[in-house]
């Protein structure tokens, strides 16, 4: 029996009850499948771990981390603990240090689901984005003279590197061509911004030559904005840096419903270290202990973390079964049901015990 050690850090807000549909999930694919088993470890690092010891997670977190085969992320922030220590605490150091450089954002509508699109509906909108997840516009460095003083200067340097740049084009080609379609859309802003940005362009067409099968194009980000939006339909597999794959991907999420059906996977390609997989939702305290979070980004994002593990089969399993029941209407207010997220979770799981397919 194949066996995976999961590390699951649901965090702060609506991660513990996402983290635990998600779960829920995950047992009953593994008792369906019964080839593979999961072993789970839950951390309880976050902001109530930051409350009691001034810390989100101990100095040796990532070192107990590295034991794992993935970890399976819920969502940080609180209401009383600033925004950057609860990123920069966890999340980041996370990202940063397994050199997670791929972040993928699979977005498509599902069958149930309404997009804000007029005429658009599943199989209309079927994206991949991947965004540059360890340097760019990202990259920490910059600063403030003359502070407060009128004169302030403030900079924000984004750094790409060739090595960086090539790896990133590389794992987008390479998804690209494991789709149907073989479509790939590099971004940039290479018309105002000469160097970086021109790199990119210049990296993208090198890279495009081992990949003769893919068909590829270049948009400017602030034109592409207006081609997701137009004609969603011509896209499929989009590359783009870290702040305007950021963008694009809200954007994304948006017109795919909702925040609570995107999930992201942040990859290290090489395996070296455990990938880190999660929703793209915050900890969503607006919501926290109502028990309606969206459980669905979750679930995908397990699918993601399965299709990585290598097990394909039940990552389809599961896609199918969130289908299913989105397709039958059990769906959370955000995305205009009624559904809590236990009710969601076990028509999931039902779905999975189900369904006719060995
Ligand atoms: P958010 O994603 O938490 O919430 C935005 C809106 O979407 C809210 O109205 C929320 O109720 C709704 N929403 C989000 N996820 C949902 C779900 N699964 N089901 C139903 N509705 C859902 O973003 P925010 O409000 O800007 O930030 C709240 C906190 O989360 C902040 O502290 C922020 O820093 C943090 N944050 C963390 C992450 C992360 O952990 N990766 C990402 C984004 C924001
Ligand atoms: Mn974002």
């Amino acid at each position: 029996m194949r066996t995976y050690r999961i590390a699951a850090i649901p965090a702060d807000g609506i991660g513990p009850e996402v983290i635990a549909a998600g779960l829920q999930a995950l047992e009953a694919l593994e008792r369906r499948d019964g080839g593979f088993r999961l072993d789970v470890t839950t951390f309880d690092w976050g902001s109530d771990y930051y409350r009691k010891t001034g810390a989100m997670m101990p100095e040796d977190g990532t070192e107990q981390l590295k034991a794992f085969d993935a970890i399976f992320f819920g969502a940080v922030g609180a209401p009383d603990v600033p925004d950057h220590i609860t990123l920069w605490g966890l999340r980041l150091p996370i990202c940063q240090g397994f050199d997670q450089y791929a972040n993928v954002r699979p977005t498509r509508i599902l069958p149930g689901i309404r997009s804000p699109l007029a005429d658009v509906g599943p199989g209309d909108l079927d994206w991949v984005i991947v965004r540059e997840n360890s340097e760019g516009e990202y990259s920490g460095i910059g600063g403030r003279a003359h502070k407060g003083l009128p004169e302030e200067v403030g900079t924000e340097v984004s750094i790409f590197t060739r090595v960086g740049v090539t790896r990133i084009m590389r794992y987008a080609f390479k998804l690209a061509q494991s789709r149907p379609r073989k479509l790939l859309t590099v971004v940039t802003k290479s018309n105002a911004q000469r160097f970086g940005m021109v790199m990119w362009d210049e990296i993208a067409a090198e890279v495009a030559k081992d990949y003769p099968d893919v068909t590829w194009d270049k948009m400017l980000v602030d034109a592409m904005t207006v081609r997701m939006v137009k004609n969603p339909r011509s896209l499929d597999t989009i590359v783009a840096t870290n702040l305007h794959a950021d963008i694009l991907s809200d954007l994304a999420g948006a017109l795919a419903g909702s925040l609570g059906v995107a999930p992201t996977a942040n990859i290290d390609p090489e395996r070296r270290y455990p990938s880190m997989f999660e929703p793209i939702h915050g900890s969503a305290f607006d919501i926290t202990g109502k028990g309606i979070a969206n459980p669905v980004a979750t679930f995908w994002t397990a699918a993601q973390m399965l299709e990585h593990l290598g097990e394909p089969a039940a990552a389809a399993r599961l896609m199918r079964a969130v289908e299913k029941v989105c397709a039958d209407g059990v769906m959370t207010p955000d995305v205009g049901g009624t559904a809590t997220t236990r009710h969601v979770a076990d028509a999931v799981c039902e779905a999975i015990r189900m369904e006719n397919i060995p």
